[in-house]
């Protein structure tokens, strides 16, 4: 493991019965950055998400290892060294207390403050996070999903953890709320001193928030390094035809990934060759026949058979 990584994830595969979600998944988080995990809809961004929390459901098979400063994330990492920010803000909040309540208990289980300073406290962060003072004692149904998104991010970050995971944070909000609550989570993330891991099907927000980032497809990663990178030119077929899709600088940015030609196979439908050779312009017949292993290539991981790659 590289000395400056605060996460190190090798190898991670997550199976459900047999059938792979996720499959050789490496990367490291390094402190202070935020780590875009990106794919389309059941690419497997959800099942990192829990993996990397050690929240993966009962059933699950899960190989490979996941260090936070090298030592296995436990379920008492949780809330305190990591935390997570849901998609769906009222799965993370209790609806029958108000959120400054709900706040400060979480601040009391952690710093050990009185009652009164950890309301103090609480009542802190709801302002960082732009809640106004009127609203701070509603109850999380009370609030709008914007502000209920911001109470979870307080929430997330109020304990100061070494990494916040955030599973599509901003989905349920609508586009002009979006990037408002985006930049509270970085905001945050960066006061607290926390790294983030965000996963997103938003390549918009990726440019404008991640530092660096892995493409996932099929559950398998595809490519991983640089944002700026990897948006510039991107090395990995699938990464390619992503951005291809993307609307051009002026338009309205979409709030999905732009579709593909085709689809990606269903989980457990993958053969032995590259899992997007179905739908790869460039695809060989070995593609076809051989998984590709990533490969470093102009300072990234490409997962790709491509022999140009060699001389980029
Ligand atoms: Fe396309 Fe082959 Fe590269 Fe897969 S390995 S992305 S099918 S060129
Ligand atoms: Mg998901």
């Amino acid at each position: 493991m590289p000395s400056d990584a605060l996460l190190s994830v090798r190898d991670l595969s997550v199976d459900f019965d047999g059938v792979p979600a996720l499959s050789g998944l490496s990367f490291d988080v390094r402190p202070g950055e935020v780590l875009a995990l990106v794919g389309e809809s059941g690419a497997g961004k959800s099942v990192t998400a829990r993996a990397l929390l050690g929240m993966c459901p009962r059933g699950a098979a899960v190989s490979g290892s996941v260090l936070l400063r090298g030592t296995p994330v436990t379920a008492a990492d949780r809330g305190r060294r990591i935390a997570l920010v849901p998609q769906d803000a009222l799965s993370a909040l209790s609806p029958v207390l108000p959120v400054d309540g709900q706040l400060a208990l979480a601040v009391r289980s952690v710093q050990g403050l009185s009652r009164r300073d950890a309301l103090a406290r609480a009542r802190e962060a709801l302002a960082e996070v732009g809640i106004p003072a009127a609203r701070v004692s509603a109850y999380p149904h009370e609030l709008s999903g914007g502000m209920r998104q911001r109470a979870v991010i307080a929430m997330a970050t109020v304990n100061r953890p070494e990494l916040v995971v955030a599973d599509e944070p901003t989905t349920a909000l609508d586009p002009g709320t979006r990037d408002k609550v985006l930049g509270v989570l970085g905001d945050r993330c960066a006061a607290a001193g926390a790294s983030l891991v965000l996963v997103t099907h938003d390549l918009g927000a990726v440019g404008a928030h991640a530092d660096r980032m892995v493409v996932l497809y099929a559950g398998r990663p595809a490519e991983y390094g640089p944002v700026d990178r990897i948006l510039r030119r991107p090395l990995a077929p699938y990464t390619e035809a992503l951005l291809a899709c993307l609307p051009t600088a002026g338009t309205p940015r979409k709030s999905r990934l732009p579709t593909l030609p085709g689809r990606p196979p269903a989980p457990g439908a993958l053969g032995a060759g590259c899992a997007f050779a179905p739908r790869c312009r460039y695809a060989t017949v070995r593609c076809h026949t051989e998984r590709p292993a990533a490969r470093s290539v102009d300072g990234r991981e490409v997962a790709c058979h491509l022999d140009h790659l060699e001389s980029v």
